[in-house]
């Protein structure tokens, strides 16, 4: 099993970075070790003073598949859910920096709270879905994925062309706008169309 994320996938998320609007997607990955199920905590890792929150709706993916064409990519996941790509901001920072490699700020053990999966067909829009992060029951992000500048099946298609898609992996399609920090002590809260799906106390 693998986990894919794409970065910079809302207009408005990649401006609040002052990063450009990428013209194709931007794939990283995170170890299955980052994954974080069952609601359960994230330990404050030692090696950031500045770990941000970003709420994604992510994709399981249901066939194996490479090379994926655009008229087949929406048989590809019939689940979402919603998850947190947590990242060590100023690690990830001094990573750009220099030209290196992500993964230590994006892909470091508990760095992936997943809820729940759902079938898309028992969603309200599954061409829109809207969700929702709060903290210490504030909304901070609120997304909505006709909003995506790279869609689900565009995601599939691109994706397939580098990296085999196997059942089971896990795809994070991006965060809106309000990405920002936490403290020991905050309590994150996920919904999908309203209804609470994930929490993630930070200890
Ligand atoms: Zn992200």
């Amino acid at each position: 099993m693998k986990i894919i994320c794409i970065g910079r996938n809302y207009a408005d998320h990649a401006k609040e970075l002052n990063n450009p609007v990428p013209s194709k997607p931007l794939v990283f990955m995170k170890p299955p070790s980052a994954l974080l199920v069952n609601n359960k905590p994230l330990y404050y890792p030692e090696f950031t003073n500045n770990l941000h929150y970003e709420a994604e709706i992510v994709l399981k993916i249901c066939r194996n598949g490479r090379h994926v064409q655009p008229e087949f990519a929406h048989k590809y996941y019939e689940q979402i859910a919603l998850g947190i790509d947590f990242t060590a901001r100023d690690v990830q920072n001094q990573c750009k920096e220099k030209g290196h490699p992500w993964e230590i700020a994006k892909g470091f053990d508990g760095s992936a709270p997943i809820s729940e999966f759902i079938n898309l067909d028992r969603l309200m829009n599954p061409g829109a879905i809207e969700f929702e992060l709060t903290k210490n029951g504030e909304v901070v992000q609120s997304g909505n994925t006709k909003d995506l500048i790279f869609s689900f099946d565009t995601i599939i298609c691109y994706v397939s062309k580098f990296f085999k898609l196997q059942v089971g992996d896990m795809i994070y399609t991006g965060t809106p706008a309000g990405v920002g920090p936490v403290v020991v002590g905050d309590e994150l809260a996920g919904s999908i169309e309203g209804k609470p799906f994930l929490t993630c106390a930070i200890k």
